[in-house]
């Protein structure tokens, strides 16, 4: 018996459902959503698990739409795949011609259709489980129709092609080559980034959020743009409405560059609450106070040492209870179980068999202890100056070139928008690879960029140079390729700096791995960043080791080029969970090169060590 049937977009807006109480198949529905549909893992099998939950699912890539039912694991139901294709031709026969972004707002009344398509399947279900078929004379049988020459094995003969999203173009209906499949794009995009929100606690929530997506009236009047704001100024922000190509001199004209924040020479160092600051604060403001009394009320990562008695020489078995809470504070600040456990272990050494004076003692060896530890995690092995390295390149001749990898929706195209301000404001001309050539929108995105970076640094206010360019060769092409040809077109028309973008993978994905490590492998470039975002914990360890392995395994080169640099995106969402980037610096041992703290192109920082281990202590 099916327990409950939804129809829903990939963004996952629930378009229609049968009537169940409560919301007992939510979480499953959640699961699938995020753990398949998403991240587009495992689509072509159709089927998925949550405890004693299974759900069988069909995909509609003309109309972005999922139709999922669900069902006990231990039954088993042979008219799902037969039930759930007529019901797309129902919903589609009633729904399929009104446009997406109407889609998302409407109301469905699917009731009746559903009712009659499941009694049909049912029924059919039921006729066939009634007569069994007659079993088939060998005769009959296409085996019987087999030659002996047709069953040997012919080695010549390809065999099946690899799913490879770099070489397959995606199918054209769901590109955007219409303002309305744009704004779907970007609807399902927004939608991604608020299902992201809902299933992170720990973020918080942005001005530029999602409304709710259903029976909203703002939606229903169509979608709002998406407004980035110039230097935080958000009177004068440019409409980045990437649906909408308007002519240039229309979308630009009231653009006043000057409000655009300076970003000249090194990046400015990230701000985060330090514990330090406080604590020298002097003179503070009754407001002040009154937040500092609440703050060491709630005691730090320090507290924890409170109970331990002083005056005796420390043993393992006195600090472990403090030890263990400590590692759940780290753990609470999102820094990697593992990690976490790897640096109280590092603490307790430090701290094993000490001579222990009062509690501020044990407090300021742990301190110490932790410091020494999380400064050298989060110190890089080499400095990457990527002025100074752009400018011998130009000196040399030769674009400097970066590529950035990722997973999807970490915030790659954006940031990497937002590097590309920074070199233009340091005078560098750049040229953007388009090699995302599979997800819908991707080069419309960079394209919008393009126009907002050039209009915000014309060629007049560069002695007639053009500061950015687009190359792009449109979907489906192989991006190694492509990357090929922008870093020898930047040559020969001596472009400074080619920054390529790539399709978001997730780093399970092999075929995928496989041709980002092609890419690599060919270009040869200067700097592979990976572009992480902080809002995620163990899942960021993962990510970067399997980036990391694949970029290794895949090469050919006895000395492959594996990652050199992390961006670590979406700092601003994440309060004081500051982990990640203790995770991340720790797996790789590579520097975070930037932070990427906010939705304008000023929005980029360097990380400051000192404030992060403040912010984790606190
Ligand atoms: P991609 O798929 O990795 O290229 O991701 P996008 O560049 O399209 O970014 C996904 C979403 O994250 C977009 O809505 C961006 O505006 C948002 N985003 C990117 N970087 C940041 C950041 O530093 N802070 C915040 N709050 N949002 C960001």
């Amino acid at each position: 018996m099916l327990e409950f049937v939804v129809i829903f977009t990939k963004g996952g807006v629930v378009l229609w459902h049968t009537n169940v109480s409560g919301n007992s198949f939510a979480s499953c529905i959640n699961s699938l959503i995020r753990g398949v549909i998403l991240e587009d893992r495992n689509t072509e099998a159709k089927y998925f698990e949550e405890d004693h939950l299974a759900v069988q699912f069909k995909l509609d890539n003309e109309l972005d739409l999922v139709y999922a039912a669900i069902f006990q694991k231990v039954i088993k139901l042979n008219y799902l795949d037969g039930f759930l294709a007529d019901m797309q031709t129902a919903f589609k026969e009633k729904y399929g011609g009104i446009p997406a972004s109407e889609q998302l707002g409407g109301d469905y009344d699917f009731d009746r259709e559903y009712r009659r398509v499941l009694s049909a399947a049912e029924e059919a279900s039921a006729k066939q489980v009634k007569a069994p078929k007659a079993m088939r004379s060998y005769n009959e049988s296409q085996k019987s129709k087999k030659t002996v020459a047709s069953m040997i094995q012919d080695d010549k003969k390809p065999t099946e092609k690899r799913v490879n999203i770099q070489e397959s173009p995606p199918p054209t209906k769901s590109q955007p080559s219409s303002p309305q499949s744009a704004s779907a794009v970007n609807m399902d995009k927004l939608i991604r980034r608020k299902l992201r929100e809902k299933l992170t606690p720990t973020k918080k929530t942005s001005p530029s959020d999602l409304k709710p997506s259903k029976s909203t009236s703002s939606e229903k009047a169509g979608k709002k743009p998406r407004v980035w704001d110039l230097g935080g100024n958000s009177k004068d922000a440019i409409n980045l409405d990437r649906s909408k190509d308007a002519p240039e001199d229309v979308q630009y004209q009231n653009i006043n560059t000057e409000l655009v924040g300076t970003m000249q020479g090194v990046i400015r160092d990230l701000d985060v609450e330090s514990e330090d600051e406080d604590e020298n604060e002097e003179e503070s403001s009754d407001e002040e106070e009154v937040v500092q009394t609440k703050k060491n009320k709630r005691g730090g990562l320090l507290s924890y040492f409170k109970g331990i008695v002083g005056g005796k020489t420390m043993t393992l078995a006195d600090l472990q209870p403090a030890l263990e809470k400590m590692r759940d504070h780290l753990i609470s600040k999102n820094v990697a179980t593992e990690i976490a456990a790897k640096l109280c272990d590092s603490v307790a050494t430090s701290l094993d068999g000490k001579q222990m004076g009062t509690f501020d003692s044990i407090a300021s060896q742990v301190k110490e202890a932790l410091t020494q530890s999380l400064v050298r995690i989060l110190s890089p092995k080499r400095r990457i100056d990527i002025i100074r390295d752009a400018l011998e390149s130009k000196r040399n001749g030769r674009p400097y070139t970066i590529i950035f990898c990722g997973v999807n929706g970490v915030g790659k195209s954006t940031n990497l928008a937002k590097i590309c301000f920074w070199l233009i404001e340091n005078d560098f001309n750049v040229l953007i690879a388009a090699c995302d050539t599979f997800r819908a929108g991707a080069v419309e995105q960079l394209r919008t960029h393009t126009r907002h970076l050039n209009a915000l640094h014309p060629a007049a206010k560069h002695d007639g140079r053009t500061m950015v360019q687009l190359y792009e060769k449109g979907y489906g092409k192989d991006a190694a390729g492509i990357a090929m040809e922008a870093i020898k077109f930047a040559h020969d028309t001596r472009v400074d700096v080619v920054l390529v973008d790539t399709a978001g993978r997730m780093q399970d994905n092999e075929p995928l791995m496989r041709s980002l490590s092609k890419l690599i492998k060919v270009n040869n470039p200067d700097l592979v960043l990976f572009v992480g975002e902080a809002l995620v914990g163990n899942e960021a360890v993962d990510q970067l080791v399997k980036f990391n392995q694949s970029l290794a395994d895949y090469s050919s080169n006895e000395n492959p080029h594996i990652i050199d640099g992390i961006v670590l995106t979406k700092f601003d969402t994440i309060d004081d969970k500051v982990g990640a980037a203790i995770s991340m610096t720790y797996i790789t041992g590579q520097p975070i090169v930037f932070v990427g703290t906010g939705q304008t192109y000023a929005d980029l920082k360097a990380i400051n060590v000192n404030a992060v281990v403040n912010s984790l202590m606190k």
